[in-house]
């Protein structure tokens, strides 16, 4: 496994292994199973594999945890090399970011609802470092975890308008024994939140399987954050959206695909998760 720090390392790499297929997972690093589970998934669909490393500055606000995010670069590169990982970027964020750069990429559609309203520069960060990394690496497949469903319905969304050419594969959730969707800020809840951080997707299985039964999305919402209010949770949004254009659904139709999107917080921690039924294509 070699590792790549620079830009100019990064391309010259891509052209030394071309015309292999390459499989693409961008991180911004403190590993867990989700991501090796994305790792996994790329090892087994692509020739070679590149995994990055990158805490993205222009996706964090100035109030968010930017500085306090957590490194494990050690650790991570040791997974990456038990998964089989052919090469690792680890930029500096003054090889991403000089001091002179002001070009963004912003997608306008899916970036509207759910977290964009909440973080209103979160996705122009993303889509910003996304493009740009595809566009050195030039992958066949990059690999996103629908833990992040509309991170991942926005990229699509920029892959398809810009017709960039890369197969956008979605992970489904890797979760702790109880519930939790595993994520990297999961270190920051106190042994008390962590406790109780499992009823947030114990009331999305509640959520869908009421509207399942009788599809009264007022109702259910209702009861569903009134549950997560009492255990503490202070909720941003619970949304009952189409995909992959993420609109809410009409009262009393019910899409074939959807999701049903949460974010809030437990103490100190911003949690999201979701569920998505039918096919995310
Ligand atoms: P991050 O390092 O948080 O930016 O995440 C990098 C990638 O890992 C994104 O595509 C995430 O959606 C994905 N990911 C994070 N947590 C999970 C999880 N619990 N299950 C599956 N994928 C995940």
């Amino acid at each position: 496994m070699i590792t790549l720090s620079t830009i100019k390392e990064l391309r010259e790499w891509r052209k030394s292994i071309t015309p292999k297929a390459l499989g693409f997972v961008p991180t911004m690093g403190a590993l867990h199973a989700g991501h090796e589970s994305l790792l996994k998934f790329a090892r087994l669909r692509s020739e070679k594999v590149l995994l990055s490393i990158f805490v993205n500055p222009t996706q964090f606000s100035a109030t968010e945890d930017l500085s306090k995010y957590p490194r494990t670069l050690e650790n991570d590169l040791a997974m990456a090399k038990s998964v089989g990982v052919d090469a690792v970027f680890v930029p500096a964020s003054s090889e991403i970011y000089p001091s002179n750069y002001s070009t963004y990429i912003i997608e306008e559609e899916r970036t509207a609802p759910l977290c964009g309203k909440f973080r209103p520069t979160h996705f122009r960060g993303v889509t910003t470092i996304v493009f740009r990394l595809f566009h050195w690496a030039q992958p066949q497949f990059a690999f996103f975890g629908l833990k992040d469903a509309q991170q991942y319905f926005v990229i699509k969304k920029m892959v398809d308008d810009l017709d960039l050419g890369v197969q956008m594969i979605g992970v489904p959730t890797v979760r702790e024994a109880d519930g939790l969707a595993l994520s990297s800020r999961n270190v920051y809840l106190t042994p008390k939140e962590r406790e109780k951080a499992p009823l947030l997707y114990h009331t999305l299985q509640f959520a869908l399987s009421k509207l399942l039964e009788n599809n009264e999305w007022e109702l259910i919402q209702e009861k569903s954050l009134s549950t997560l209010a009492e255990a503490g949770f202070r909720t941003q949004y619970l949304e009952y959206l189409t995909i992959p254009h993420l609109e809410p659904v009409e009262p009393g139709s019910r899409p074939p695909k959807f999701i049903v999107a949460y974010a809030g917080n437990l103490g100190a921690t911003r949690l999201i998760d979701n569920i998505i039924l039918g096919n995310i294509i």
